[in-house]
């Protein structure tokens, strides 16, 4: 196991090279072979994986299976898709090239450097490793610090079953990833916070790196008047309140119609009862904030408002009970950070165009939430905003759909991945175009002489 960078980067590095200079990688039937073994020992580990993540987050069983060892299904995914994914697509050629085929090849990148988060520490290691496997490449992960117990059983279980010259786990925190981000790699993947990803970008273009980045934001919430009340403050409560807030998706603020803004704060104070009880705290299907930093910066944002709902905390828990807060201005700290912590400001409108404004005037956000029936508003919300994601009349489902492309836009992130998307982010798409000694025209060969006219003819 290589903990706190025992070993040069250069070395590690270099040790990869030397690995898929073998071209093990590029045989589809070796990729399959790593994803099945990939999914064994996730399948091997499942609660050990359960025991890090409650460790970590207090993460409740259910939410590590629906949140993380659910990864398993990509893997699946990837397995059955693999052999049409890889094969050379045909390209269309215009007439002129009529002895020609053109044909598109994916092919390996290399090596690539998965930088992950905390707050799902496991399956931001794993989702993309798997992309980056069914694509052919060699991959270096760098977990969280701030999950160490998954980071450890990660480094553990990747040094049991794979070969570190094909996937290996770097440990540590902030240094070990800028020691890792001075090396150069066909490809970085990073999920993390927008001001990180601007410092991996940055050290990426030194050696004109590609980049993935999958970052955060404020992702709004629409609430409109036309909806069933009690299928909405349902969803909207699971998606804000699954691990305590930290989701990177989690509906960040709601924007409701302030006809209906009493009804759904009513809604939402008894759907939080009906799933953690009267002290949230005491549930078993309550997570924890990651850490005492991320703690005081949340209680911080508690100073601001009126609080509807919750509002309790414990600082040698690091608990913050499920809280809807009201009367936030727009510019205290709570709107104008990413809260990515369990507290959910309302703010109310009076017509939609104002919410739209609203959301057009901040950076683009990873997802946009929006509860209606009114088609009308359903087409007109997506013609006029920009976001990653959007999802209608649910939360946080659409990072689920592996047919869906993931990632964000502008502050947001660059890039995406799940399914295919991921595919094709750890792969180049190389064009090959073939012509054959059949026939062999003169018309773009020297001597030029009267040539012009017929080439004029064909530009049209
Ligand atoms: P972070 O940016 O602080 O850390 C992410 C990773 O970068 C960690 O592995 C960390 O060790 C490393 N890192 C931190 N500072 C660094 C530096 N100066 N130089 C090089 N590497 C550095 O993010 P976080 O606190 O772990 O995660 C929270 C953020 O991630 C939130 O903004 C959240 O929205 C975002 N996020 C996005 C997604 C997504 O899929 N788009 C998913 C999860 C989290």
């Amino acid at each position: 196991m290589i903990t706190e960078l025992s070993l040069p980067v250069a070395n590690i590095n270099s040790k990869q090279r030397d690995f898929f200079q073998t071209g093990k990688t590029k045989d589809v039937a070796f990729r399959i072979a790593q994803l099945k073994t990939l999914k064994q020992a996730i399948q091997e580990n499942e609660q050990a994986i359960i025991q890090a993540l409650k460790a970590d987050l207090n993460k409740p069983e259910f939410e590590a299976y629906a949140t993380e060892i659910f990864v398993i299904k990509e893997i699946d995914y990837a397995i059955k898709n693999i052999k049409s994914w890889t094969k050379p697509q045909k390209a269309a050629v215009p007439l002129e090239f009529l002895q020609y085929s053109a044909r598109i090849y994916p092919e390996p990148l290399g090596i690539i450097l998965i930088i992950g988060a905390w707050n799902y520490p496991f399956q931001l290691i794993i989702s993309p490793l798997i992309g980056a496997i069914a694509a052919g490449n060699c991959a270096i992960l760098k977990p969280s610090e701030l999950a160490p117990h998954t980071s450890s059983l990660l480094a553990e279980i990747f040094s049991k079953y794979f070969d570190p010259a094909y996937i290996v786990l770097v440990e540590g925190g902030v240094e070990t990833s800028q020691k890792l981000l001075v090396e150069k790699y066909d490809y970085i993947f990073f999920t993390g916070g927008t001001n990180v990803g601007k410092i991996v970008m940055e050290a990426a273009a030194k050696h004109l790196t590609p980049v993935t980045l999958e970052l955060g934001g404020k992702s709004p919430c629409i609430v409109d008047t036309e909806i069933n009340l009690e299928h909405t403050v349902k969803r909207i409560t699971w998606g804000k309140f699954i691990n305590a807030g930290q989701t990177c998706i989690a509906p960040d603020y709601i924007l409701v119609n302030n006809k209906i803004k009493t009804n759904l704060v009513d809604g939402l104070k008894k759907t939080i009862n009906e799933f953690y009880g009267d002290n949230p705290g005491s549930s078993p299907d309550y997570a924890r904030i990651i850490s005492q930093k991320h703690f005081d910066r949340l209680v911080n944002f508690l100073k601001n408002g009126e609080i509807l709902v919750g509002g309790d905390t414990n600082s040698s828990e690091r608990y913050i009970a499920p809280t809807v807060i009201d009367n936030v201005a727009l510019d205290d700290p709570i709107m104008q950070e990413e809260i990515f912590g369990p507290i959910l400001p309302i703010i109310e409108y009076r017509d939609i165009t104002e919410a739209i404004a609203f959301i057009n005037s901040r950076p683009k956000p990873l997802a946009l939430y929006l509860f209606t029936q009114n088609k009308n508003l359903q087409t007109r919300v997506l013609q006029e905003t920009s976001s990653g994601g959007v999802c209608i009349n649910d939360t946080v489902m659409q990072c689920g759909v592996s047919s869906l492309p993931f990632g964000g836009v502008g502050d947001s992130g660059i890039g995406s991945y799940h399914g295919k998307a991921s595919f094709d982010t750890f792969s180049h798409s190389k064009s090959v175009l073939h012509n054959s000694f059949l026939l062999d025209l003169k018309w773009r060969y020297a001597p030029y002489k009267d040539k012009l006219s017929f080439l004029k003819r064909l530009i049209g």
